[in-house]
């Protein structure tokens, strides 16, 4: 079956376009085969990131092991760092499901993300206890707070873990390997602010939590946003790697997966001359290979690839380009999604985008249309591959499948690419097959990660 639309059915458009728009068509497209063997491989290497270390997929035990139950109470401070914000959160929990959230939005500086990270925080979190006059609790020296941290973190406690690497443009000097919640800590300190991080999370981990408040039966949390990444909950006995630790074992644990890292051996991904261009030139080269094909930092830069490939062989814009459009990253992965959802006959929203923001103001129609067009091939790529990850974690636990089940998520994709959630329902019942689609519920996580990080603060001065 074919999946995607045929993007060379333009009418007018010359053969030497067709040629073209058939070759990016063909290198695009993804087979159900090819997503069949992308299942496999992807429990192929969730197994050797289980059992080892350095596995395949870094597979990163949470130290999450217990659920809320919605019924938990209290007032919680958390802090959400994404890849474009620093939200500080006091979060209500009010013991019936529901919950009432105070947040302040922080944009993380330039100088933020390439130096001054963990003192601008601290920064950031003064500002917002003074602001709400939060105080320590009646008895207590500190609030306690909870970190939801959007980076790869190899946690070795609830509240400790040391730095795996920077993504998404940060660049924080003498930080990889060590501890995040320290150094966050240390410069609390040297502000001399009353809080504690009793808790460091994963945003998906906030997004399972999140959900999980008003839907016990949510078993996964999904981040399709900046980048990509999922957990989910994992029997101890299946987590070899973690085993031999001392202690009473959980039954149960959520597992980071950093499914970004899928197959960074380039075996089994369909990347194009447009993917491996992207991957060369990024700062994380080789690495995060399948977030670049299907999250938003990467979506837009990938296209922009394959329309400069059209340009310079005079078939788009006739040959010219701009300085906006040369320069990498320009094409904002949000532009993709007002250009795919441009309905109009004459495509006006793209000519105005192309005018206004890319500085390219003699569109024609033909340009509009393979624009468009391009935009839906290589979107629609990024949809089937984020549902192929999706049903994977859920066929890795098929017994989940028996009974109602919901999923957490949360990002900019999820929320704001046109059909996403409808191409993740539809490719849902074509893997897990209707029966079991049909018992799939997919919520939106919303603030999942300010509140996540709150109930894992909860949870953790609750059990200690
Ligand atoms: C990070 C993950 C994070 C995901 C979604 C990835 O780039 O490695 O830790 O969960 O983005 O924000
Ligand atoms: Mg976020």
């Amino acid at each position: 079956t074919k999946n995607v639309l045929d993007i060379t059915k333009i009418p007018n458009a010359p053969d030497s376009l067709k040629a073209l728009l058939t070759q990016l068509q063909q290198e695009f497209y993804v087979s159900d085969e090819k997503i069949d063997q992308m299942i496999k491989s992807l429990h192929e290497e969730m197994t050797d990131g289980l059992k080892k270390e350095d596995g395949l997929l870094p597979m990163i035990p949470s130290y999450v092991t217990g659920r809320p139950t919605g019924k938990e109470k209290g007032t919680y401070l958390s802090l959400d760092l994404g890849g474009t914000n620093l939200r500080v959160c006091q979060v209500q929990l009010n013991g019936d499901t529901t919950f009432e959230l105070f947040q302040q939005k922080f944009t993380i500086t330039k100088e933020a993300k390439e130096a001054t990270l963990f003192d601008w925080i601290a920064q950031c979190v003064d500002i917002f206890v003074e602001n709400h006059k939060i105080t320590p609790d009646a008895g207590k020296t500190f609030i306690p707070c909870g970190f939801t941290f959007s980076f790869p973190v190899i946690q070795t406690g609830i509240a400790r873990g040391n730095l795996l690497m920077w993504n998404k443009g940060f660049t924080v000097p003498n930080t990889v390997g060590r501890d995040v919640v320290l150094m966050t800590q240390d410069a609390f300190m040297r502000k001399h602010l009353n809080v504690k991080i009793v808790a460091i999370i994963n945003d998906t981990v906030g997004s399972l939590m999140a959900t999980s408040y008003s839907h016990p039966d949510c078993q996964m949390g999904i981040i399709f946003g900046t980048g990509t990444n999922a957990c989910y909950w994992e029997k101890v006995e299946n987590i070899k790697k973690w085993q031999t630790q001392e202690g009473a074992q959980p039954e149960e644990m959520v597992i980071n997966m950093e499914w970004g890292a899928f197959d960074n051996r380039l075996v089994n991904l369909p990347y194009t001359p447009h993917d491996n261009k992207l991957n060369r030139k990024s700062q994380n080269h080789g690495l995060q290979v399948f977030e670049k094909m299907i999250s938003g930092l990467y979506l837009g830069e990938v296209i922009r690839n394959a329309l400069l490939w059209l340009i310079d062989r005079r078939e788009l814009f006739n040959g010219r380009s701009s300085d906006i459009l040369n320069g990498a990253y320009s094409l904002d992965t949000a532009y993709v999604s007002a250009i795919v959802a441009d309905e109009s006959s004459d495509l006006s929203e793209i000519k105005l985008i192309f005018e206004n923001t890319m500085q390219i103001s003699d569109t024609t129609l033909l340009d509009r249309q393979v624009i468009k067009n391009v935009c839906k091939l290589i979107g629609g790529r990024a949809k089937r591959l984020s549902a192929a990850a999706m049903c994977a974690v859920l066929l890795w636990r098929p017994e989940l499948l028996e009974k109602s089940i919901s999923v957490g998520i949360d990002g900019s994709m999820y929320q704001f690419y046109p059909g996403f959630e409808e191409s993740l329902i539809r490719e849902a019942k074509r893997i897990l097959g209707e029966e079991k689609a049909s018992r799939l519920t997919l919520t939106l996580a919303k603030d999942g990660s300010g509140v996540g990080a709150a109930i894992v603060a909860m949870i953790v001065c609750r059990d200690t």
